[in-house]
């Protein structure tokens, strides 16, 4: 612990600068004394051997005992040549070898490479720092004189040196330790304050703030913390707000709004979800997204919500004690790499499901009154049409009769919209082929669409396998679609009839080049009395209730119907139908639409 510790790096790190210092001082003062001796004694030597004391050994050479003579001259000069116990002078004879010296000791020296030279005739003066002596030659005559410092003066100097370098050393370390604590408790004392106040930022106290008043790092450093605490617990507030928001929202809206997390559970829902779905406090925990809609017959699996339908919002009708819910299904996520969970919203739309019910209702009695009085209508205009020869009032009986025969024709379709709304259209179904039928029907509107000016053909690209279904509903429906075309396409226009079969499902696509639909209305086409033209449609004997009709008829077995349209320049209508008696058995309408919604604004 305290090895990892700053104070522990800041104390080693003292410590080995005084070791590096004292290790560099002590090596230099070394060397520095080495060398001031080897000066020293070079210069020393040579001084002494001025011209004076060569003129007189060389004029001892001469006389008769040169030995003794050299030895009181040099004797002489021992002053000046420093000769002590650890500096001697020696005589020595080049032709014998004998040896005179100073402190008399007379035993054979080692041929130094002074001596060498000075028995070559010349002055050995050099001194060498890696040497254990220094010396100094001097040839006069059959003699040398020869000068040898042992260097013990430098060896003890230098030791005495090395001690006292051991000694600052141990005190430096001893400062080094001591200065090196206190310093580094300097900068850890801040940290370790710091350290305590941002535990307390992460226990969530964004109150807390740094008291350093220092200009140095930790100064900075203090000062970017608290600014950093500063702008953390605004982004705090922040969220805080926006929760609470959302929370408020979310409590009081009158739509259910349950969150579930990728492990299935309930992360949130609210009082609105709760009362809905009849969930308790302790059910909420137990519940898993799965089973719980699988109760609901909902077939939703929150697996491939997260991980194969990430952006598709999935709608589901629910009926709960006769209450009708309309439930969506949306992902949700923090980042972008995975999901997080799912959002389901219920949208209570049992009133709105009543209220459709009522108008339908109303309007199926409604025309269901009407037909007696219409048909009672049309027999009295048409005997009076056939008695009369007045030849305005067989213009107002013609305008009377054709009203009537219009009202007739929506009132019976409004009676099978009824029919189909409310599973009572019979359905007769049977094995047919679709290209005969589709044949039929074109040939039979031929002479419509020649009247019209119009040119009405029919292709089969392929063959498709026997269609079940009621026969007659189909003709409807195709007859609708054609009657379309010829209704909304200028003379000479052209309508082209195909059928197909795709993926499994057998197509009839009907194509015009007339008046076109304009963008805008194209989403509601299907809709009950939606027309985008009503004077032009009524003029055609339009009722505006012949897509709404084929729509459910196409629904209602298992096919769909779309319309693709460019303004101006024609209309597509496309028809798919599920193929073959097993692929999709319906048997009657009521078990078809049994479990099923009706739609609300179809
Ligand atoms: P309608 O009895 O008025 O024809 P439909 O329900 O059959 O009623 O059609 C609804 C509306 O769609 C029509 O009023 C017309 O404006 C438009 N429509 C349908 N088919 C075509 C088409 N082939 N070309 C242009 N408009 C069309």
């Amino acid at each position: 612990m305290f090895k990892s510790s700053v104070q522990w790096k800041v104390v080693t790190m003292f410590v080995l600068i005084v070791i590096a210092i004292m290790m560099v001082f002590g090596i230099s003062i070394k060397q520095q004394i080495s060398s001031f001796y080897l000066n020293n004694f070079s210069e020393e030597i040579s001084t002494a051997f001025s011209n004076d004391l060569t003129n007189q050994l060389n004029d001892a050479v001469l006389s008769g005992n040169p030995v003794k003579k050299i030895n009181n001259i040099l004797n002489t000069y021992s002053g000046r040549l420093g000769i002590n116990s650890n500096r001697s002078y020696y005589v020595l004879s080049k032709k014998t070898g004998s040896v005179y010296s100073s402190d008399g000791n007379t035993t054979a020296l080692d041929k130094t490479s002074n001596i060498i030279s000075a028995m070559a005739g010349k002055v050995g003066s050099e001194v060498h720092s890696d040497d254990n002596f220094m010396d100094y030659a001097y040839p006069v005559g059959d003699y040398i004189v020869y000068i040898k410092d042992s260097k013990k003066e430098i060896l003890n100097i230098t030791q005495t040196m090395l001690v006292n370098v051991s000694q600052a050393l141990l005190i430096g370390i001893i400062f080094a330790i001591v200065l090196g604590f206190i310093m580094s408790r300097t900068i850890t004392r801040p940290i370790l304050f710091m350290t305590k106040k941002a535990e307390a930022i992460a226990r969530g106290r964004f109150d807390t703030k740094i008291d350093i008043r220092s200009r140095d790092e930790i100064g900075k450093l203090a000062k970017t913390f608290n600014y950093m605490t500063s702008v953390i617990k605004s982004s705090m507030d922040e969220i805080d707000q926006e929760k609470v928001k959302l929370e408020t929202v979310l409590r009081n809206m009158n739509d259910g709004v349950i969150a579930f997390d990728d492990k299935q559970h309930i992360m949130f829902i609210n009082p609105e979800a709760k009362t809905m779905l009849n969930i308790t406090d302790e059910e909420e925990k137990e519940i898993v997204f799965d089973e719980y809609f699988k109760q609901f017959e909902v077939d939703i699996c929150l697996a491939e919500m997260l991980y194969l339908d990430h952006f598709e919002t999935i709608s589901k009708d629910l009926t709960i004690n006769g209450r009708f819910y309309k439930t969506y299904f949306a992902s949700f996520k923090v980042d972008n790499t995975k999901s997080d969970g799912v959002v389901v919203v219920i949208q209570d739309v049992t009133e709105s499901q009543r209220l459709e019910q009522s108008r339908r209702e109303f309007v199926a009695n409604v025309s269901h009154e009407l037909r007696t009085p219409l048909t009672t209508i049309k027999t009295y205009a048409e005997t009076l049409y056939d008695s009369s020869n007045d030849g305005d009032e067989l213009k107002f009986l013609k305008v009377i009769i054709r009203e009537v025969d219009r009202m007739t024709r929506i009132v019976k379709e409004l009676l099978s919209l009824s029919s189909l709304d409310n599973g009572k259209l019979p359905i007769m179904k049977t094995n047919f082929e679709l290209e005969d039928l589709v044949n039929d029907v074109v040939t039979k509107m031929k002479f419509q669409a020649e009247d019209s000016k119009l040119e009405l053909s029919y292709t089969s690209m392929a063959k498709s396998p026997t269609i079940y279904a009621d026969i007659d509903r189909i003709e409807q429906v195709i007859t609708n679609i054609i009657s379309n075309s010829i209704k909304y396409t200028a003379e000479g226009g052209k309508i082209d009839v195909f059928t197909g079969y795709l993926y499994n499902e057998a197509y009839i696509k009907i194509k015009d080049n007339g008046v076109g639909i304009p963008e805008k209305d194209l989403p509601r086409i299907f809709e009950r009395f939606y027309r985008v033209d009503k004077a032009r449609s009524r003029e055609k004997g339009g009722t505006g209730l012949g897509l709404a009709i084929a729509y459910e008829i196409v629904k209602l077995h298992g096919g769909t119907i779309t319309i693709n349209s460019v303004f101006h320049e024609g209309t597509e209508v496309i028809i798919k139908l599920p193929v073959g008696e097993n692929l999709n058995p319906i048997v009657s309408q009521e078990e078809n639409t049994e479990n099923s919604q009706k739609p609300i604004d179809k």
